[in-house]
């Protein structure tokens, strides 16, 4: 079996979407890129916390199937589709939570309101056009959406969430679902200040070059 150290990561963070309610039942879906326009995907319809290395897919960014006994997600198209368009992405995280979820089927975009969300996503959190799950048009309408920032909602649908490894595009996950529901929470008690685009590039680039222990 070839990458092995790759599928178990697949692996493990399937199950730390579930863990973290991101995901219910089967849906959502998870892969990392590999080495030579490869990527390592879930399987389509299978519980996360009883999925073994063995069940994850190896594809090429063509769409075909070259290791692993089990049919590929049925949003392969949608992962393939960002990683030919996105060099920098090395993982994707699809979840359909709940708050994020509100807000794409509202199709109302998570507008930049708090920090994280600025910091780790790049700005606010589009919608991209509506497109049926498992079309290759979602994964266009996706990469138009995720232009300049790192995770997207899909209308009436869910999330995507983008990074160079898998932690970071699960946490970008995370980080849509709390600010979804703190948009939320604060149109009870009137509504949301945007922040100044100027305070926004400031707060993405402390992150990037200076957040944390460096
Ligand atoms: P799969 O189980 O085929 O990955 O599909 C789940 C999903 O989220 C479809 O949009
Ligand atoms: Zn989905």
């Amino acid at each position: 079996m070839q990458f092995t150290a790759q599928r178990r990561q697949v692996v493990e963070y399937g199950r730390q979407m579930a863990r973290a309610a991101l995901a219910v039942g089967t849906w959502g879906n998870i892969s990392c890129r590999l080495p030579g326009n490869l990527m390592a995907i879930t399987p389509s319809g299978m519980e996360y916390e009883a999925l073994e290395p063995k069940d994850i897919v190896i594809m090429d960014l063509e769409g075909n199937c070259l290791e692993g006994e089990c049919k590929p997600s049925t949003e392969q198209p949608l992962h393939r589709a960002i990683y030919a368009a996105r060099d920098d992405v090395g993982a994707i995280v699809h979840t359909h939570s709940v708050y994020a979820s509100a807000m794409a089927a509202a199709r109302k975009p998570i507008p930049a309101a708090v920090e994280d969300l600025v910091q780790i996503v790049g700005g606010d959190v589009r919608v991209a056009a509506y497109a049926l799950p498992g079309s290759s048009q979602l994964g266009s309408n996706a990469v138009a959406a995720l232009a300049g920032r790192n995770g997207a909602l899909l209308a009436n649908h869910g999330v995507v969430g983008v990074g160079t490894e898998l932690g970071q595009a699960l946490l970008i996950c995370q980080i849509i679902e709390k600010s979804a529901q703190i948009y939320i929470a604060a149109q009870a008690i009137g509504g949301v200040v945007e922040l100044p685009q100027e305070d926004i590039d400031i707060m993405r680039d402390f992150f990037l070059h200076k957040y944390g222990q460096r």
